[in-house]
């Protein structure tokens, strides 16, 4: 075979340009050699690090971050809007801080979208018995318009555990039966982290976490879709949303108050 002088050159080019990357590769492959020889530490300043600093928070007396956005303090229903018709909330105001459902209104949900979040809300059963089963002080905390943590006055109450109080409705049991006796303030703090959705599909499931009255009840549990009343739970794509509470229709009176939201 003959080569012209271009041909030649093109082809030297071309071996350089192959020599290059494997010494490129090869560089590459000690480097992450003598990172993973490392030796073994012999002073604590090695694992050290300081940076980046995390942002100081402080807590108030009544228990707020000073990061929160305070979604409900008792004066005013601001942040709220009816979920029926976006007209302003008809739930009752109470003078001592709280609100409590107002019978067949419909739901109320927040002003404001949110995502992934570190949510605090204290909620209280009316002291009166009224009904049996799901139908006694049935209220929910609809995260992303979508999630259930069931709210419900299971004292002496039972119903189906995976619609029992403190579960994910439907598809999670809680870990344990943390209320307080009837007609006295419980509190949730939830942590949620929001699905993720490649167009349609979904990329990155739900996890939601709960503590009632300080006792862990759903730890990191995997949200399986959408709460459904009859059906199997699905995922259907959505960006933020709203928080919703829930009239459940039934003269429930659930009282809701101290309501601060993290976003994460
Ligand atoms: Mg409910």
């Amino acid at each position: 075979m003959k080569y012209t002088s271009i041909t030649v050159a093109v082809l030297m080019a071309v071996q350089l340009s192959c020599q290059e990357k494997v010494q490129e590769e090869t560089k590459t492959e000690a480097q992450s050699k003598v990172a993973q020889s490392k030796e073994e530490p012999t002073k604590p300043e090695e694992t050290e690090v300081y940076e980046p600093v995390p942002p100081t928070v402080t807590v108030d007396t009544k228990g707020v971050p000073s990061d929160a956005i305070v979604l409900f303090d008792g004066s005013n229903f601001d942040e709220w809007t009816s979920s029926v018709d976006s007209t302003a909330v008809q739930w009752h105001l109470n003078d001592d801080g709280s609100m409590t459902v107002k019978d067949k209104v419909g739901d109320i949900q927040t002003k404001r979208n949110f995502g992934s979040i570190q949510l605090h809300l204290e909620w209280k059963s009316p002291a009166e018995i009224l009904r049996d089963g799901q139908n006694r002080a049935n209220s929910g905390v609809f995260i992303q318009q979508r999630y259930e943590v069931q709210v419900l006055d299971n004292n002496d109450n039972p119903t189906y555990t995976n619609g029992q109080v403190g579960s994910v409705y439907k598809q999670s049991i809680p870990l344990a039966m943390a209320s307080v006796p009837t007609g006295e303030w419980n509190t949730y703090d939830i942590i949620f982290h929001a699905p993720e959705f490649d167009g349609e599909k979904l990329s990155e499931p739900a996890y939601v976490t709960v503590l009632h009255n300080g006792v862990l009840i759903q730890d990191h549990f995997e949200i399986e879709g959408t709460i459904k009343f009859i059906g199997w739970p699905k995922y259907e794509a959505h960006g933020k949303a709203p928080l919703k509470l829930q009239d459940h229709g039934d003269n429930s009176r659930v009282s809701y108050r101290n309501i601060w939201v993290r976003e994460l």
